[in-house]
C-alpha cells in the first residue's frame, strides 16, 4: 500500500495528524502503545484548531495530548492558522502563518488559549475574501494543510522558538482607507462590501511574537537538548520541509474501509512532488470503523459525542450531506440534553446553525444571474455554491436550518449516510 516499510523511512521525524476524531486518536494511541514514536526523532503530534470545533471534541482531544505526553513523552502541539501584517512592494498586507496555542480557551486575559467561536475560520475568510466551498475547500487548506506545513518549516529546523512575524509597529497599519483606496485601483470592487469582508482581519492580530515550543508542550524540545547539546548553537535558518533533506513521514487515521480517501492521498502524492512521505496505519492493518468502536468501548475515555450523530470536525461543515446536516440542526437539543452542560453546543457559535448562517450571508458573493438556470435574476455564491430558494442539490444554511424545522420524512441515522467529508476530503472527515 504504501512504500513506507523502507528502513530508512523509519529514521525520519514522524508527524502524526491527529483531527479530534477517534479514528486518528485510536491510532495514535496505538502507536505510542507500540512504542513506534520516539521524541529523539523529532516526532510530534499536531492537532489543526479551526475554532469550530464541538466542545467536546476539543475536551478528547486535551485528554489525548495529556496521555500522550505525560505517558510517553512525545510533544503535542494544538496549531492555529493566523495572519499578520507587514510591508510588500511598497504597501501594508497580511499574510498567513500559525500561532501555538495551550489546550485551555482563549480570553482577553489568556490571549494563548485555543479559539472556539469561529474566530479562526472567520479570520480565514477575511483573509481569502471569499467563502470556501465543495470544490474549492481554502479552509482544509488553509487552517490545515498549510498551517502545519508552517509549522514543520520551524519545528524541522530544531528551533526553541517560532520566528517573530509582522512588522515592530505597536498598532496594525492598515487602515479601511487604506484598504478603501488599494480596492479601488486595482479592479472597481464595491468598497462597502469590500471594507465589510474585510472588518474581521483588520481587528485580528497584527503580529505573531516568538512562542517558545517548551511553553505549548509539557515535552516540548527538551528530549533533542538532552541529545544533542549543540544543535542549538547551530543557525536557526528557515527550513521548508521541501527542502528537508531526508524527507518525513505524515501519519495519518485514515481506517482500511475508506479507500476512496485512501486513493485521494496517492492521488494527491503522485501530482505534488514533496519531501513527505504517506503512512496509513489504520488503512495498512485493515482496522475499519467497528474495531475504532471496539477499541473506544475499552478506554476508560471517548469522545462524548454519540456514536450516531456526526458532530465531529467542524460541526456544520458544508462537506457533511444536506440531510445530514438537516438532521444535526434537528437533533442538537436532543443532543445537548444527553451531554454535561459544559460540553453543549453554545449559542452563535459554530456548534450553532445559526453561525453559519450569517458568516454565509456576510461573505456570500450577489451576482447578476445570466444563464437559463439563474432565469436572469440575481444568484448567491454561498458555502454550497449557487444557491437559489428552490434549488435543493445547492441549498444555503438558511434553507437547511427550515428544513430542520419541518417533521422528518423518515428516520434516518445520521450516521447511516455516507458522507461527503469522509468520501472527498482526505484531511478532513475523521469519525
Ligand atoms: S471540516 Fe469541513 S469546514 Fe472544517 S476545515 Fe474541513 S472541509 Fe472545511
Amino acid at each position: 500500500m504504501s512504500d513506507y516499510c523502507l528502513t530508512r523511512h523509519r529514521t525520519l521525524p514522524h508527524i502524526v495528524k491527529v483531527s479530534g476524531g477517534r479514528s486518528s486518536a485510536m491510532m495514535l494511541l496505538r502507536m505510542l502503545r507500540q512504542k513506534k514514536l520516539k521524541a529523539s526523532r523529532k516526532d510530534v503530534v499536531v492537532f489543526n484548531n479551526t475554532s469550530a470545533e464541538h466542545p467536546a471534541t476539543y475536551e478528547f482531544v486535551r485528554r489525548l495530548k495529556e496521555e500522550c505526553e505525560q505517558e510517553y513523552g512525545i510533544p503535542f502541539f494544538w496549531l492555529e492558522f493566523q495572519t499578520y501584517e507587514d510591508a510588500s512592494k511598497g504597501e501594508w498586507r497580511r499574510f498567513p502563518t500559525f500561532r501555538l496555542v495551550q489546550d485551555r480557551p482563549y480570553s482577553k486575559s489568556f490571549r494563548d488559549g485555543y479559539k472556539w467561536r469561529g474566530e479562526v475560520f472567520e479570520e480565514m475568510i477575511s483573509f481569502h475574501n471569499y467563502l470556501p466551498d465543495r470544490i474549492k475547500r481554502s479552509c482544509t487548506q488553509e487552517m490545515k494543510v498549510s498551517t502545519t506545513r508552517s509549522f514543520l518549516m520551524e519545528w524541522l529546523a530544531l528551533k526553541r522558538a517560532t520566528a517573530h512575524r509582522g512588522h515592530y509597529m505597536n498598532k496594525g497599519q492598515i487602515t479601511e482607507d487604506e484598504l478603501a483606496r488599494q480596492v479601488k485601483y486595482r479592479n472597481g470592487h464595491n468598497v462597502e462590501e469590500y471594507l465589510d469582508r474585510k472588518r474581521c482581519l483588520l481587528q485580528s492580530e497584527y503580529r505573531r511574537p516568538p512562542q517558545q515550543f517548551n511553553d505549548f508542550s509539557a515535552v516540548g524540545v527538551r528530549p533533542l537538548e538532552k541529545i544533542k547539546k549543540n544543535v542549538f548553537a547551530a543557525e536557526e535558518a528557515m527550513l521548508s520541509p521541501e527542502d528537508y533533506a531526508d524527507g518525513y513521514v505524515s501519519v495519518i487515521g485514515i481506517r482500511g474501509d475508506e479507500p476512496h480517501r485512501v486513493a485521494n492521498i496517492k492521488a494527491r502524492m503522485a501530482r505534488e512532488e514533496t519531501a513527505e512521505i504517506i503512512y496509513m496505519p489504520l488503512a495498512e492493518g485493515g482496522v475499519s470503523k467497528a474495531d475504532v468502536v471496539e477499541f473506544w468501548n475499552k478506554k476508560e475515555y471517548d469522545l462524548r459525542i454519540p456514536y450516531e450523530t456526526n458532530l465531529t470536525n467542524c460541526v456544520y461543515c458544508f462537506m457533511k450531506s444536506h440531510n445530514t446536516l438537516v438532521e444535526i440542526s434537528r437533533e442538537m437539543k436532543k443532543i445537548d440534553d444527553s451531554m454535561p452542560p459544559e460540553l453543549q453546543s453554545v449559542k452563535n457559535t459554530p456548534s450553532d446553525i445559526k453561525w453559519w448562517i450569517d458568516i454565509e450571508k456576510k461573505y456570500q458573493r450577489i451576482r447578476e444571474g445570466k444563464s437559463e438556470r439563474t432565469k436572469g435574476g440575481n444568484i448567491k455564491v454561498g458555502f454550497f455554491g449557487v444557491s437559489r430558494e428552490d434549488d435543493k442539490k445547492a441549498p444555503s444554511y438558511r434553507q437547511i436550518r427550515l428544513l430542520a424545522k419541518r417533521p422528518p420524512k423518515k428516520s434516518k441515522s445520521i450516521a447511516s449516510e455516507e458522507e461527503l467529508v469522509h468520501a472527498q476530503c482526505s484531511v478532513c472527515g475523521d469519525y
